[in-house]
């Protein structure tokens, strides 16, 4: 970087800091600023774009332009150069801006007497803010160093907006992080939370961006470096047994830790006026906005590195350490980009709503919010940018949007909302000891699905008749280390002892897909969901399988034990499981412990397949347990947790019922117990739809129980198959809509 320019940059921020420290309402500020840079950069025009809403941007003030326009140009995200520039986050540098490609022309301004034209993305974190701009008359290009300095003028600028420099009497803009902002995001939790915003990991905040002594700064930067460099080398080295891709993945990230590059553009970031932490900020936004634009897999991964580097460099830096000492608000809401399950359980219950900007369906962080019925809602892109602790914010995990910062107005509506289900609650409360028994009489039986054993009080709360399914790998994943059969033993015979002798049917280890255990090697699989997974991994490698086996069976203590194999496609793989349990049995009765009496031992119907298998099979098991989740992902080849697919496909189109009905028969036929367990069995509409094909046992959410006995005692299932009935003839591909309006008619 020539010197001059290294001066010019650094004089302009100098200038800049100075105007900024007279004080002054938002847009005084802005008048200066704008009017410093054109000086500086001896163009005609300087204009500053900001944000009014997720979609306006508004010019908030000029130099050059006419003044009238100020605050009354508007221009929509994508719209003219400047609409462009925030688009795509990237710089706009034209000599001959009205022949560019998007040049809108605004007569209000003034602007076709200008030729020359530089904007440059005001933005914070990837966060865009608005845009800065520069125009001549004369058709010049600006220069890399001229479109650099006004880049790191940029940056302070969108530190000063975070910071609320530019608000105030006269300045129609308002506050960042005041104004309500909803984001929408996917369901994988349902339910409705009001709260305040409790942030996973806390905003670090510059509050200095300029700086007028750069070498301190370089000694700053390079000591916060250093440290960095050394807690990510104790990181490698306290790992302990890391397999090779794991350490080939803690190289790459020390790689980064050392790159030099990263460095350099610091420290010119330094020497051209900003502190450290304003540097190290620059350049985790760049990271940021290319990580929102790369598509290469390994290009994110190195990003997101890159942008965890970053955060612990501006936490080194600015002494804001994760723990901010910010204690949890009332009724906290949880804002993360993602968490880990084991994160969620510290957490416990106490949180009210959990919203992520990252996550999935599947994840063990949803599982655990799933289990503990905490309303989640993923994939809402920009919330930790723009929530701040404390901020009130309302959970809508039914439609998947969360109200940060709501008006009176939506927050009214809300609250009815939330009465309306607390009514509902008093109501599953008033049924909970009553049967699940329909009009016509008919009785089925509701269990839950849970996976901790802090799921076990909720049995009491909900209802339910016992367990219908235990999920058994959450214990294994959030371990750091395989269990020891005795520790498992002693769980499985507190949860057994939680239960107050209602049955719980244990499931095997379902691992693989994506339940990779931390302390095995994943398996580079092209379709893990169909990969080496459940039952398959349990046969492949016995001595896992045995040893969860022999706990259970230690657990049951000569009492009543359930088993379920997950994922069985073959009965030679049932047979197979069922000969490993035997050899367990085998072995305790020569140790002389005694054996669980009575045994059931099941199979999940999770592959089409199965239900293809011989005659025999459905003699053998003890019962089928109809995993609702896989089955009809394979039914349909459509991944479960592939939101575009998934939701095409109907769990009540006629042929996944007619498939559901011939499972019932053949049961029937064999005399074998048979319950369906998956997600759909909590959805009261289906419920009573299984109920309607011949299905008596459902098992599903605590939180389900409730509603699902609500409405299995308000219909006659006679009624609802005539229904159906009709709506096949009708030709109806599904009796979604007729049977939702049937149920319509018996609440
Ligand atoms: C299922 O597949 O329906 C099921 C209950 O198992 P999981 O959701 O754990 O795969
Ligand atoms: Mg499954």
């Amino acid at each position: 970087m020539p010197d001059r320019v290294e001066s010019e940059s650094r004089k302009l921020l100098e200038r800049l800091r100075l105007a900024l420290a007279e004080g002054g309402e938002g847009q005084e500020r802005l008048d200066n600023i704008v009017e410093l840079i054109a000086t500086s950069m001896q163009t005609e025009v300087c204009s500053i774009y900001l944000f009014r809403d997720n979609e306006t941007l508004e010019l908030c003030a000029t130099q050059g332009l006419a003044m009238e326009s100020v605050h009354k140009t508007r221009l929509r995200l994508g719209e003219g150069l400047v609409g462009r520039v925030a688009r795509t986050r990237r710089v706009i540098n034209a000599a001959d801006a009205p022949s560019a490609r998007g040049f809108r022309y605004m007569p209000e301004t003034g602007e076709e007497r200008y030729s020359s034209f530089c904007g440059v993305p005001i933005q914070r974190l990837g966060d865009a803010l608005g845009v800065l701009v520069v125009q001549s008359k004369d058709a010049r290009e600006f220069t890399a160093d001229e479109v650099y300095a006004l880049e790191v003028v940029a940056m302070v600028l969108a530190e000063m907006t975070e910071l609320g420099a530019f608000v105030g009497e006269g300045a129609a803009l308002s506050a960042r992080h005041q104004n309500p902002v909803l984001f929408r995001g996917t369901v994988a939790q349902e339910g409705a939370a009001e709260g305040n915003v409790f942030l996973h990991e806390a905003r670090v905040v510059v509050t200095n961006p300029i700086s007028d002594d750069p070498d301190l700064e370089l000694v700053r930067l390079r000591d916060a470096v250093e440290e960095l460099r050394s807690s990510v080398d104790a990181l490698l080295s306290g790992s302990r047994q890391m397999t090779t891709d794991q350490l080939e993945i803690f190289e790459a990230y020390r790689m980064f830790a050392n790159s030099r590059s990263w460095m350099r553009r610091m420290e010119a970031d330094i020497v051209n006026g900003l502190t450290a932490e304003a540097a190290v900020e620059k350049e985790q936004s760049l990271a940021r906005t290319r990580l929102n634009q790369a598509g290469d897999a390994y290009m994110r991964e190195r990003l997101n590195d890159l942008d965890d580097l970053s955060n612990r460099l501006l936490r080194i830096l600015t002494g804001q350490g994760k723990d901010t000492g910010v204690d949890m608000p009332d009724n906290p809401i949880l804002i993360a980009r993602n968490i880990g399950p084991g994160e969620l359980l510290d957490y416990g219950k106490k949180l009210r709503g959990i919203v992520l900007e990252e996550g999935s369906v599947g994840s063990h962080a949803t599982v655990v919010a799933r289990a503990w019925a905490i309303p989640l809602i993923i994939n809402a892109k920009g919330i930790t940018t723009e929530a701040l602790n404390g901020d009130p914010i309302l959970v809508d995990g039914d439609h998947g949007i969360a109200h940060l910062r709501p008006d009176e107005a939506v927050h009214s509506a809300f609250r009815d909302k939330l009465a309306m289900q607390t009514r509902a609650q008093e109501r599953y409360a008033s049924i909970r000891d009553e049967p699940a028994l329909t009009k016509c009489g008919t009785e089925l039986s509701l269990f839950m699905n849970a996976g901790l054993l802090a799921d076990l009080p909720s049995l009491e709360g909900s209802g339910a008749k016992g367990v219908g399914l235990f999920r058994t790998e959450l214990q294994f994943l959030i371990r750091t280390q395989m269990p020891k059969r005795q520790e498992l033993s002693a769980l499985y015979a507190r949860v057994i002892n939680a239960a107050g002798g209602k049955p719980v049917a244990f499931r095997t280890l379902d691992i693989g897909s994506d339940k990779v255990l931390p302390y095995m090697k994943p398996n580079d699989e092209p379709n893990p969901a169909m990969g080496w997974r459940a039952i398959r991994v349990g046969l492949d490698k016995p001595g896992i399988l045995r040893m969860q086996l022999q706990a259970l069976v230690r657990a049951a203590n000569g009492g009543p034990l359930t088993v379920m194999f997950p994922f069985v496609t073959l009965l030679s793989e049932y047979r197979d499981a069922k000969a490993e349990l035997d050899k367990v049995l085998a072995r305790e009765k020569r140790l002389g412990n005694p054996l669980p009496t009575p045994l059931h031992v099941g199979a999940m119907l999770e592959t089409p397949s199965l239900a293809f298998a011989p005659d025999a099979f459905f003699k053998e098991v003890d019962f089928i347990s109809v995993g609702g989740n896989d089955l009809k992902q394979f039914f349909y080849a459509a991944d479960r947790e592939n939101e575009r697919v998934r939701k095409r496909y109907d769990t009540l189109s006629h042929s996944f019922l007619t498939f559901l009905k011939m499972v019932i028969k053949r049961c029937d036929d064999a005399g074998t117990h048979l319950s369906f367990c998956g997600e759909d069995a909590g959805r009261p509409l289906e419920a009573v739809c299984f109920a309607a094909c011949g299905f008596r046992s459902l098992s599903m959410r605590p939180a389900s129980v409730g509603p699902v006995k609500h409405l299995l005692r308000k219909v006659d299932l006679n009624d609802v198959r005539a229904v159906m009935d009709a709506a096949w003839e009708r030709g109806d591909l599904s009796v979604r809509d007729a049977v939702s309006t049937y149920l319509k008619s018996c609440v």
